[in-house]
């Protein structure tokens, strides 16, 4: 991260961020005389503070002061400026499209390039509307730098790359350090990496929870904004947690589950767990989900409410109880799969227990999820799950 930005016009932006690189504070000086700085060097401010203006914007928490004063309140869903609130419409990327006051007049519209630079766009003159926009990040424009801030990265808006390279770049060597959601910006966002949400009433947020922490023997905590972490590791604030969990066993026996649930909420991709239907994970990219080291977030459908017959899954003893956790486990080893790049959707005829043994083609990568599935089973106490047969070919 930048502490300071030389521009050649002789112009600077100066920054102050936390231990864990978050922005604190951003200093511009305008300079009011263009000089012509050469490209390597950096340029002292003229002597006299009425050559060129200072602008100060602190980051306290969701407050933005600008040189002192209170400018704006970042919200969830919005913002609050000189007592008005402010409400973002957003797109599936979590782009805000359409701003609108809190009597409903729309006071911005935008449109993105898939790169993020916004075209075509409307009442950019209203002067309450927020440089947050596209993937819902700030917009650095003072001094013509135009770049976004992720928070670990910042990126151009003009082209889907980073201006400094990925701190997890060990695991992914065939994708460029710099390449911005494995270049399909279209698709993918880069929230701030590493993440899994879960999203959905404060019922399902807290059972899937839950069931989450039983999986495994590190105390998580859940985000009020959805995130689980692993509790010994966050350092953001205590305020921003919504529920803590609590280990159950002996804090050792839950091997494989507690390395699932670490993989998953320590990459650089990110899973949404929600309510569904089926039990399913679906990555974001097929194709980079069975591409090595590239690998895809994705969806999680988690139903932690099954009725009627019991998810027609067939153990080994006949018996067909699972545990929810167990349910997710599986997932969750998609999941990681998914992130890993190694989904193999080839499928071989087997005679699957679930459906009284008929043929029927099962792809690799659910015989080898199912086969892992029992030693999340057996550390859950559940009966092991019946196997398929793959028929003779
Ligand atoms: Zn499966």
């Amino acid at each position: 991260m930048p502490d300071q930005i030389q521009f050649i016009q002789g112009h600077k932006n100066l920054y102050t961020y936390d231990a864990a690189g978050k922005k604190l504070e951003a200093i511009n000086y305008t300079v009011r005389d263009i000089v012509n700085v050469p490209i390597g060097t950096i340029s002292t401010l003229p002597a006299s503070s009425s050559d060129y203006t200072k602008l100060t914007t602190d980051y306290v928490g969701n407050l933005i002061y600008e040189n002192g004063s209170l400018k704006e309140i970042l919200l969830p869903d919005g913002y609050w400026q000189n007592g008005v609130y402010y409400y973002y419409l957003k797109d599936h990327l979590g782009n805000n499209r359409v701003v609108i006051n809190n009597s409903g007049a729309v006071v911005e519209k935008s449109h993105y390039y898939p790169s993020g630079m916004r075209f075509y766009p409307e009442s950019t003159s209203n002067s309450a509307a927020l440089p947050y926009r596209y993937n819902g990040k700030e917009m650095e424009a003072m001094n013509g730098l135009n770049q976004m801030d992720y928070g670990a990265r910042r990126r151009y808006s003009g082209l889907p790359i980073w201006t400094g390279p990925d701190e997890l770049r060990e695991k992914y060597y065939s994708i460029s350090p710099y390449a911005y959601c494995a270049g399909n910006p279209v698709n993918a966002v880069d929230p701030d990496g590493r993440e899994v949400r879960i999203k959905g009433d404060e019922k399902y947020r807290k059972e899937t929870f839950n069931n989450l922490q039983q999986l495994s023997s590190s105390k998580l905590a859940l985000l009020k904004n959805g995130k689980v972490v692993e509790a010994s590791s966050y350092k953001g604030k205590s305020s921003q947690i919504s529920l803590t969990g609590s280990v159950t066993g002996n804090g050792k026996d839950k091997v494989n589950g507690t390395a699932l649930v670490h993989d998953v909420i320590s990459d650089k991709h990110t899973a949404t767990i929600q309510a569904g239907k089926e039990n399913e994970f679906n990555p974001t990219s097929q194709t980079n989900a069975s591409t090595a080291k590239v690998g895809s977030g994705g969806t999680l459908s988690f139903n932690n409410e099954p009725t009627g017959v019991v998810r027609g899954i067939v153990n080994q003893d006949g018996s067909d109880h699972v545990s929810d956790q167990s349910v997710l486990g599986h997932e969750l080893l998609h999941a990681r799969h998914s992130f890993q790049g190694t989904v193999n959707y080839k499928t071989v005829d087997v005679q699957d227990p679930d459906r009284n043994n008929w043929a029927f083609p099962m792809s690799r990568e659910e015989l080898r999820t199912r086969s892992f599935e029992n030693y999340i089973r057996s550390e859950q106490g559940d009966e092991p799950r019946a196997q398929p047969t793959i028929n003779n070919q």
